[in-house]
């Protein structure tokens, strides 16, 4: 899936911006406002849930934020409704903070069960406090003024609400192509992805859940001034689902997912609401039912959504070509005097299993290092000892004397470290270019609002220059605009590879990086790897594979049941007794 903002369907939409309140009957502009209200809303889910996968049935209560604080300030303290839209997007923020820090850290169904939990909290807030107004809410909302004009007809609102909900969608957009917005992406793949490049993922998390809140509050300040009054029924939980829903069925990849997801729903609950009591004989929500069974539906058979069957139906544009630009600066890694990295008595254990015996071992700056043992040596787990994926039972790993053991994987990454995974780890759906540039995450420094407002294209542009400049020298120059996930898993190894070393670091840690490759494809790779050692890279090698770290590798350290078994030349090592033993007699 692209982020393509299709010119097409900019142009269609601005149509029927411009259009739809000149001549269509009042009906389909009042639907015009709701469709740009509940698009502004689930674009904040598309960020959140669709493109960095944190699932959230709280985005209606955050709509009532936006709502309520200028129902409550314009009606009781004749504020301004336009510096209430400033004073709810502050509050907003700071709330979204609040339960962001609180909610974020959790795990699996954790997150989305507390978003319910505080989804139905605020609602009873808004219910419940008497100058709220109580489940009656609050009348009275003055309607907004611009440059003199009273936006009080809903033909001149539908302009309002619409060029909000572009400037959202322009924004949004550009957050997704920059580099904040390919973190964000990294997201969804899991914690360890991201944080590898340098990413605190925990931060990221919550300046996403705050994007996506300021999106609600808006919103529902929009909302409250189109409807004059507000009570808190738009905003309980059963909203919160229906926005999730919109998110999920335009496709939460894209940013038109939202306005598709938005249109379709809003129109289908009209007609579902008109034709369901009549068929069923009796009134009732039963447009909720339906929404539930093409929800399951949906996640069956379309997980990305509708949008990607309507991108297919546009025309393709072609990748656009890579801007010449200068290469970014590189990261001045300071030489290490002594070892680079040193490993001192390392153990992990997971309960009464020690997966790493009190391991010693040093590597110095200029080395290709190979850790090799049997299946189940623990051989991964020392490699995520040192990337920080897992935490130190005991000992302590240093990178150029200072300590980085039971640091957090991002903080290592930018003291220098670049990784790969046993499992590849890529975003499928991105470009080779863009997955790439995520790996350069360390050398650029624009946020999320320089990339929101695209400020970033200088840096965009040396980046990705970059990025280009690392697939090549991979040997993957003519795959740079595939989709990754396009790739065979051997080409898919090279790429991370690519991604690692667009972040220039000090120390390159490759577990099984000749897995699943053909033998050519061995020989290639172990020419590149001999190739950035000329070049003054430092690499750890985890292999189980002897014949490819044979002539590839300055020293190799064999690891048996967590213990060192041996250390030594690579020729020494073949003649190993302990280690032929291992290996013939192990379970290779
Ligand atoms: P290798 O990479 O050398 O094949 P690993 O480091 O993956 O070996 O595994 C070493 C040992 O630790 C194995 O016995 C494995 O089952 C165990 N192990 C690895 N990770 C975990 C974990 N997260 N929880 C429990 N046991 C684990
Ligand atoms: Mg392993």
């Amino acid at each position: 899936m692209k982020f393509g903002w299709s010119h097409a369907g900019v142009g269609v939409l601005v149509a029927i911006v411009a259009l739809v309140p000149l001549a269509a009957p009042q009906f389909w502009v009042t639907l015009g406002n709701y469709i740009g209200l509940y698009s502004i809303a689930a674009l904040g889910l598309v960020v959140l849930t669709g493109v960095s996968g944190l699932t959230s049935f709280g985005q209606a209560a955050f709509v009532g934020i936006g709502a309520y604080v200028t129902a409550y300030l314009t009606t009781q303290h004749g504020t301004s409704p336009w510096l209430t839209l400033g004073i709810g997007l502050v509050f907003t923020a700071a709330l979204a903070l609040f339960i962001g820090f609180i909610t974020l850290r959790m795990k699996g169904h954790y997150l989305p069960l507390a978003t319910i939990a505080w989804g139905i909290s605020l609602y009873y807030v808004f219910g419940n406090l008497e100058i709220l107004g109580g489940h009656t809410g609050m009348t009275g909302i003055p309607a907004l003024e611009f440059a003199g004009f009273e936006l009080k007809d809903e033909r001149r609102y539908f302009f309002l609400i619409w060029i909000i909900a572009l400037l959202a969608l322009w924004a949004t957009h550009n957050l997704l192509d920059s580099r904040p917005g390919r973190a964000i992406r990294a997201l969804k793949g899991g914690h360890d992805m991201a944080e590898a490049f340098g990413v605190d993922s925990v931060r990221l998390k919550i300046v996403v859940f705050v994007y996506a809140a300021l999106l609600a509050c808006i919103s529902g300040w929009l909302y409250a001034h189109l409807q004059r009054f507000v009570n808190p029924t738009p905003f309980g939980i059963i909203q919160g689902v229906e926005y999730l829903f919109m998110a999920v069925v335009g496709g939460a990849g894209s940013v038109w997912g939202a306005v598709l997801g938005a249109t379709l729903i809003t129109l289908l609950k009209e007609v579902l609401q008109d034709i369901l009591p009549g068929l069923l004989g009796r009134a009732g929500n039963f447009e909720l039912v339906v929404f539930g069974i093409m929800m399951v539906l949906l996640l069956q058979f379309a997980r990305d959504g509708l949008w990607p069957w309507i991108e297919h139906l546009l025309p393709r544009r072609s990748a656009p070509p890579l801007p010449e630009a200068e290469p970014l600066p590189t990261r001045g890694h300071r030489p290490a005097d002594g070892a680079l990295l040193r490993v001192q008595n390392a153990r992990k254990q997971f309960g009464g299993l020690v997966a790493v015996n009190d391991l010693s071992f040093d590597i110095r700056q200029g080395e290709i290092v190979g850790l090799i043992g049997p299946n189940g040596a623990g051989k991964s787990t020392m490699f995520a000892l040192i990337s920080g994926a897992l935490s130190l039972t005991s000992g302590e790993v240093l990178l150029r004397g200072e300590s980085i053991g039971n640091h957090r994987p991002f903080e290592i990454a930018r003291r220098g470290l670049g990784r790969t995974f046993q499992h590849v780890k890529l975003i499928g759906s991105m470009s080779v270019l863009d997955n790439v540039a995520l790996g350069a995450y360390l050398r650029g420094s624009s946020g999320v609002v320089r990339a929101a407002l695209k400020l970033d294209r200088a840096e965009e542009a040396r980046t990705k220059a970059e990025a280009a400049r690392a697939i090549a020298r991979v040997g993957l120059a003519a795959q740079t605009f595939d989709a990754a996930g396009s790739l065979p898993l051997g080409k898919q190894r090279i790429v991370e590879i690519a991604r690692a070393l667009a972040a220039d670091p000090a120390l390159l840690l490759l577990d099984e990086p000749a897995a699943g490759l053909r033998y050519l494809e061995k020989q290639e790779l172990a020419q590149m790897l001999r190739t950035l050692r000329s070049e003054g890279m430092t690499i750890l090698l985890v292999e189980h594979d002897m014949d490819f770290v044979m002539g590839l590798t300055d020293r190799l350290v064999v690891m048996e049941f967590g213990e060192k078994l041996a250390e030594g030349l690579p020729a020494d090592i073949q003649k190993n007794p302990a280690v032929l033993e291992a290996y013939l007699g192990g379970v290779v």
